[in-house]
């Protein structure tokens, strides 16, 4: 048996080494955490290679201000796209990627349309306990799902990407399809995996939300 470290076998490893591996400030008031770049790159790609077009979000201070003219009273900070045209155009290239995951900025996913690909993502956001006790529900009524990817949200709860088939629009709604579960579709954006949201909700900890299942997207309707 091995007892060599294991290094992150993701094909585009190579592309980072070298590099700082931890990037976010670290205060004695957030919970221990580490993200390095070799654990976020390799996410943000594998979505990119599957179509998905990525967008910056607007950066947040250390204590977590939102760097947008809300400022303090930003109601969604690190959440929202800085670019105003984040719903048109290409999305961020993989150069881009590179360079902007170096300056710690944040990431979101445009659902909806993909780049090259027939269908349309879109992402189920299941918040909490009473958003699992509404998801349950549907699944009995619906049938299960097979496993999709999926990525866990500092709230406690689950983004779960669908593939819609082609021609499908999905609207964005919020407690509407069951209460506690969002649904991102067309003109609709979610923050991406591998993105740290500081001081995250005024509670002092990083907000991170984590790839918890890099499984294909599953084909979903609503
Ligand atoms: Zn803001």
């Amino acid at each position: 048996m091995s007892t060599a470290p294991q290094h992150g076998a993701a094909p585009d490893a190579d592309n980072v080494e070298g590099r700082s591996t931890t990037r976010i400030h670290q205060t004695n008031d957030e919970k221990h955490y580490q993200i390095t770049a070799a654990d976020r790159l390799p996410v943000l790609f594998d979505l990119h290679d599957r179509g998905a077009f990525l967008h910056e979000l607007r950066r947040t201070g250390p204590d977590g201000t939102c760097h947008c003219p809300k400022g303090r009273n930003c109601t969604g900070p690190g959440k929202h796209p800085r670019a105003t045209a984040w719903q048109h155009g290409p999305g961020l290239s993989r150069e881009e990627i590179i360079d902007l995951e170096a300056e710690d900025a944040m990431f979101g996913v445009r659902t909806g349309d993909l780049r090259d690909r027939d269908g349309a993502l879109f992402v189920v956001d299941v918040d909490g306990p009473q958003g699992e006790a509404s998801w349950a529900q549907l699944l009995e009524q619906h049938g299960a799902l097979p496993e999709t990817y999926a990525v866990a949200t500092p709230s406690g709860g689950r983004h779960l990407y669908f593939l819609a088939p082609a021609g499908t629009k999905i609207a964005n709604s919020t407690s509407k399809i069951a209460p506690n579960v969002d649904v991102r579709g067309h003109g609709g954006q979610v923050v991406a995996p591998g993105t740290v949201i500081r001081n995250y909700k005024g509670t002092g900890n990083a907000g991170v939300y984590t790839c918890t299942s890099a499984a294909p997207f599953a084909e979903g309707d609503l």
